[in-house]
């Protein structure tokens, strides 16, 4: 990245992202002063020859730029420091998404660059997309939000497709963003607590749309149907109808996923997912129907789309097929910590032999009521089984296992004994993972370990 090349550049957060980051400044011939209220990562940064400097002690009117790491905050609910010493001195505030827009601009302006925003469906979105590219011959980058940092991707080329994952953060980060495909998924009031109100964290996702080249938004929520009216022309509308459905008028080149299918509001069908295993429910018709319009928009083919769904393998954890027992099928959905997630996987199955708990959210599984005639035993783990124990209480048999090394083998031995067809042993705990695991990834990997070792 030569943007700063022989100007200096202060670093704020150095995980992985910033390390990166720093790396690639530095490779542009910038001088990077780098900081981290954590000093294993400031001792990191130091083991990789990155220079630190405590941010506090510089002088900043020789600093060309803040590099902020996306998480740290800007605005809400108050500035970092580092923040507020920019501010003071007048110096611009950015990211690295920010920092592969410049250079995409100047060595590259008519790469195409996929930039995918929302709340919910952000990561399966983006490797579907990615999948279906890459599955078609094109040469993709994936990463941003999910995965790799950006700036430890190649860099953009002509014919080199950067398919990138963005949080709220980031686009705050990133003044310049103008994608060559925008895609808004959904806005629903999730993590307000760290964007302040529904409105400003609105605004946020509608500057990608406002700069993308083409737009693709999901127009199923208030907000995200409001950002679609103002965008008004390069912009595709996906609409997946609620049930029952509700009269919306849709131009003809609006995509709508329903039943499993993604057809054009036009009429033609354009893609099958039914029997497709990682994309199973119909908050996969969504993402399924963005990315055949993100994919159509780049010129593959309506087989090509059809067979990049197909073999999508799906992400870890999230209503993952970890493995099939004789007739039990086992599901890690460990990524589900909250009640609406796990809705999506109870949705999507019967005779469910349910392993939840752990660290409960606000709510507990109150919402999930109406899904208990799916259930056909709950196994309980964690901090949340006392609570959750009294929501089940008289609708759905349930054990008391305390942990994941109790839980698997009984629903599996449940799952086995029961006359179902098809019985599901499903992870997904409604909750987050922090009373016994350091991660949803390090409970769903346990899940799958206990799964292959089962007798
Ligand atoms: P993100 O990256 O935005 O967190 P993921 O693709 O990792 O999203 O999916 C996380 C969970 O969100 C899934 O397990 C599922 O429960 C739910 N989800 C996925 N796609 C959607 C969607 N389009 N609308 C609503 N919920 C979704």
């Amino acid at each position: 990245i030569t943007t700063f090349a022989e100007r200096s550049v202060a670093l704020f957060g150095l995980g992985g992202s910033g390390l990166a980051t720093a790396q690639a400044l530095k490779a542009g011939g910038a001088r990077v002063l780098a900081w981290d209220d954590n000093p294993e990562s400031v001792a990191r940064a130091q083991g990789a020859e990155i220079e630190t400097a405590n941010l506090r002690d510089i002088d900043w009117s020789d600093i060309a730029a803040l590099v902020l790491a996306p998480g740290v905050p800007l605005t809400h609910p108050a500035p970092h420091w580092s923040v507020g010493l920019a501010h003071g001195a007048g110096v611009e505030i950015i990211g690295d998404i920010e920092l592969f827009c410049r250079e995409r601009a100047r060595i590259a302006p008519e790469a195409p660059f996929v930039a995918i925003t929302g709340t919910n469906g952000k990561s399966t979105t983006t490797a579907l997309i990615a999948h279906i590219l890459r599955e078609a011959g094109r040469d993709v980058q994936m990463g941003g939000n999910i995965g790799t940092a950006i700036l430890s991707l190649e860099p953009p080329a002509a014919d080199r497709i950067h398919v990138i994952e963005l949080s709220s953060f980031q686009i705050d980060l990133t003044p310049s963003l103008a994608p060559s495909v925008g895609v808004l998924l959904n806005i629903t009031p999730d993590h307000l607590d760290r964007h302040g109100t529904l409105e400003q964290y609105a605004a946020i996702k509608e500057r990608l749309i406002q700069g993308a080249g083409l737009a693709i938004v999901g127009i199923d929520d208030r907000p995200s149907r409001e950002i679609a009216e103002r965008r008004g022309d390069r912009l595709v509308r996906v609409h997946v109808p609620a049930h029952p459905p509700r009269e919306v008028a849709l131009p003809a080149d609006a995509l709508i996923g329903r039943d499993a299918a993604v057809y054009e509001a036009g009429g033609d069908r354009l893609a099958d997912i039914s029997g497709i295993g990682s994309l199973r429910g119909a908050h996969n018709w969504q993402n399924a129907a963005v990315a055949v319009a993100v994919a159509r928009a780049l010129g593959i083919s309506a087989d090509a789309i059809q067979a990049g769904l197909a073999s999508f393998p799906g992400l870890p954890h999230r209503m993952e097929e970890v493995a099939r027992r004789g007739r039990v099928l086992f599901v890690n959905d460990s990524k589900a910590t909250n009640a609406d997630s796990t809705e999506k996987a109870l949705t999507a199955f019967r005779d469910i032999h349910w392993i939840l708990g752990g660290k409960a959210k606000d709510g507990g599984i109150f919402p999930l009521v109406p899904y208990f005639e799916r259930i056909a035993h709950a196994y309980l783990i964690g901090a949340a089984t006392d609570a959750f124990a009294a929501t089940l209480e008289g609708a759905v048999p349930y054990t008391r296992c305390e942990t994941l090394e109790a839980a698997v083998p009984a629903a599996a031995a449940g799952a086995e004994a029961s006359g179902a067809p098809e019985p599901v042993v499903l992870l997904s705990p409604a909750c987050a993972s922090y009373d016994q695991f350091r991660s949803f990834e390090q409970r769903g990997d346990r899940f799958r370990d206990l799964v292959r070792a089962l007798p």
